[in-house]
């Protein structure tokens, strides 16, 4: 039997968060930094939410100091409210996300843990909402790095510190929407599994060479397999 630790990105992997997410950033920076910045039509896929923040705001003429000095207020005031006032309804889980997750609790050999971009309380209020927080006891956020390729190791951390034991590559899969997440896989050497349920297509995904690629995670049995499949990891 094989073990696996399997890290599962949020945002159009499991999920997806209506416009609120926009419409909160977009007012937490305004309130601490007296703009929005470019919030309301920036890309926000496969990145860091600190690296947004960063982002918008130097759209918006702000240099990097300006936005240091205030960032911890403005990180704390985005989560105040977006734990205040997003509800159920503004979660969607992704097609085969609870059939997947109850299936892969079930394996003793499987280890899920999160490798997501949001910040640790925000992230896990989106699991929350829907249920499906209990899945994940351990993760790596954004407050852990700036840039998501340094989250990898991280995550492993603390999946050995979580079960005392350490996981190699060859027993780390990645799970994401966008070629950040395949790339948050080539920097361990651990397959990656990409899924087209966020804003990339099956097309854009197959250019960056995941190690599987999925519509969506309706066939849960196929995910599995993938999931279990040692091919193109390094023999441990
Ligand atoms: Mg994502």
């Amino acid at each position: 039997m094989h073990r696996k630790l399997v890290l599962f990105d949020i945002d159009g992997t499991l999920l997806k968060v209506g416009s609120i997410n926009r419409r909160v950033l977009g007012d937490a920076l305004l309130e601490v930094y007296g703009t929005e910045g470019s919030t309301g039509q920036h890309d926000f896929s496969g990145k860091m939410d600190g690296a947004i923040i960063y982002e918008v705001l130097e759209n918006a003429g702000l240099d990097r100091r300006e936005i240091t000095e205030r960032f911890e207020r403005a990180r704390e005031t985005y989560i105040t409210l977006f734990r205040e006032r997003t509800k159920p309804s503004d979660i969607t889980l992704l097609e085969g996300v609870r059939e997947l997750l109850d299936e892969l609790s079930t394996l003793p050999e499987i280890q899920l843990g999160l490798l997501t971009g949001n910040f640790e309380q925000s992230g896990r209020h989106k699991l929350r909402l829907p249920g499906i927080d209990h899945y994940f006891p351990f993760g790596a956020f954004a407050e852990d790095a700036l840039l998501r390729t340094e989250l990898p190791p991280i995550a492993v951390d603390r999946a050995a510190r979580h079960t005392g034991t350490r996981f190699s590559a060859a027993e780390t899969v990645i799970i994401g929407d966008t070629a950040h997440d395949i790339g948050c896989a080539r920097v361990l050497d651990a397959r990656s599994i990409a899924v087209a349920t966020g804003n990339f297509s099956m097309q854009e995904l197959a250019a960056h060479n995941p190690g599987a690629l999925f519509e969506n995670f309706a066939a849960t049995g196929e995910v599995i397999t993938e999931i279990l499949n040692t091919q193109s990891s390094l023999p441990s």
